[in-house]
């Protein structure tokens, strides 16, 4: 079967982890540092903080963010279902924006409306989580401008885009947004076994997660509530968790970021490929939009509607293709119908969730084996 995703470890990056093995740090040292710092080194100019998955960073960011019991959390329906949980966790109420139908990215149009219903009823969100789809950043112009104008916190998860690149600039640090989360699961483009990042350039977010990722406990001197009793106090401040990234990972996430170039390029290569060999299929492809550069996360199309996509999606796992759904919509999931949500919120979404099929993409994957899953495609289309 040729996997929809994969990761793709090599020699350089099984001696990164072994080295840790035989030193004395296994747990959050030397190494989360070191990863922090190329992650953050790479993508500009501002703090990161290492978690143990995307889904604890994307928490992390709500609970630094602000967001309390009773707030409000808005995100799109087609993403993995952490980026609208981080607001469960919190106990705020999530609600859903539709996407743009040729990007696949938050609708900023769509946003506007649904704000301006929200403020005459006194119901504006307290964070956006914006969802770079496939890996192609969303269009953080006109939601900063929503942004000053609403006054909501802008939270980038960015799961799917470490590499991809907006008006020039790397995503990780874009002025629009207040924090931006990348994944580090083996799926994604690089990868810590299990991890995530949360970044910003606003220090105040970054110590608030340092605490909450470990137990809401602070030790620096400056940051203490009373007098040190000496070099072995320390103060729980906070409700916080056990969020933390071990050596072994971050060592892992370190090797890796020296071959996040090399991955993305074949990414694009391949993307570039696809777009090729699909033209003239009745399928849709992901608009690019001018300024934004995708990391390729995905390689996701539009099949002409919900039977041709499970026959086509039968045939070619028969055919050893793994294809995959990139996504059913969030709020179609039974924990979110049972918050109330029902179809017909955001169609366009919800269009995307019966049509979409993922085809495989990763750095290992070669031409024939991309040229295998274009001809399986076609005669599953046929
Ligand atoms: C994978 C993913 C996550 C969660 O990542 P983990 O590291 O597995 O917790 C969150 N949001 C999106 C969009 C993702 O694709």
């Amino acid at each position: 079967m040729i996997p929809y995703g994969r990761q793709s470890v090599d020699e350089s990056d099984v001696e990164a982890v072994v080295a840790v093995l035989r030193s004395d740090w296994l747990t959050q040292g030397p190494a989360v540092g070191r990863f922090e710092a190329a992650v953050a080194g790479y993508c500009g100019d501002g703090y990161a903080c290492a978690a143990n998955s995307a889904t604890s960073a994307l928490h992390m960011a709500c609970l630094a963010l602000g967001l309390k019991p009773g707030g409000r959390l808005w995100t799109v329906p087609n993403t993995f279902v952490a980026s609208a949980n981080c607001g469960r966790y919190c106990g705020a109420e999530v609600d859903f924006v539709d996407i743009e139908p040729e990007t696949w990215c938050i609708d900023p149009a769509a946003l506007e409306r649904k704000l301006q219903r929200a403020e005459a009823d006194g119901v504006l969100p307290d964070i956006v989580v914006a969802v770079d789809f496939a890996g192609q950043p969303c269009d953080y112009d006109a939601l900063g401008r929503l942004k000053a104008r609403y006054g909501f916190a802008l939270l980038q998860d960015a799961s799917h885009a470490i590499g991809a690149e907006y008006n020039g600039s790397k995503v990780g640090f874009l002025p629009q947004v207040d924090a931006t989360v990348f994944s580090f699961h083996p799926v994604k483009i690089v990868t810590s076994g299990e991890g995530g990042m949360l970044l910003t350039t606003r220090p105040e977010i970054d110590a608030r997660a340092r605490m909450i990722r470990s137990h809401g406990i602070v030790r620096e001197k400056a940051l203490l509530e009373n007098a040190t009793q000496g070099d072995w106090y320390y103060e729980q401040q906070a409700l916080g968790f056990n969020y933390r990234m071990t050596d072994l990972q971050a060592a892992l996430g370190c090797s890796q970021m020296a071959r996040l170039a090399s991955f993305l390029e074949k990414r694009q290569r391949l993307a570039a490929r696809y777009d090729e060999l699909l033209a003239g299929l009745p399928v849709c492809r992901q608009t690019q939009a001018s300024g934004r550069r995708s990391a390729w996360h995905l390689y996701p199309v539009l099949l002409v509607d919900e039977p041709t996509r499970r026959q086509v999606f039968d045939a070619m796992r028969s055919a050893g293709i793994g294809v995959q759904v990139h996504y059913l919509p969030v709020h179609l999931q039974p924990y979110y119908r049972q918050l109330g949500f029902a179809p017909g919120i955001c169609p366009v979404a919800e269009a995307h969730g019966r049509r979409a099929l993922s085809l495989p993409l990763y750095p290992a994957l070669c031409d024939d084996d991309q040229a295998r899953v274009v001809a399986a495609l076609k005669e599953a289309l046929a």
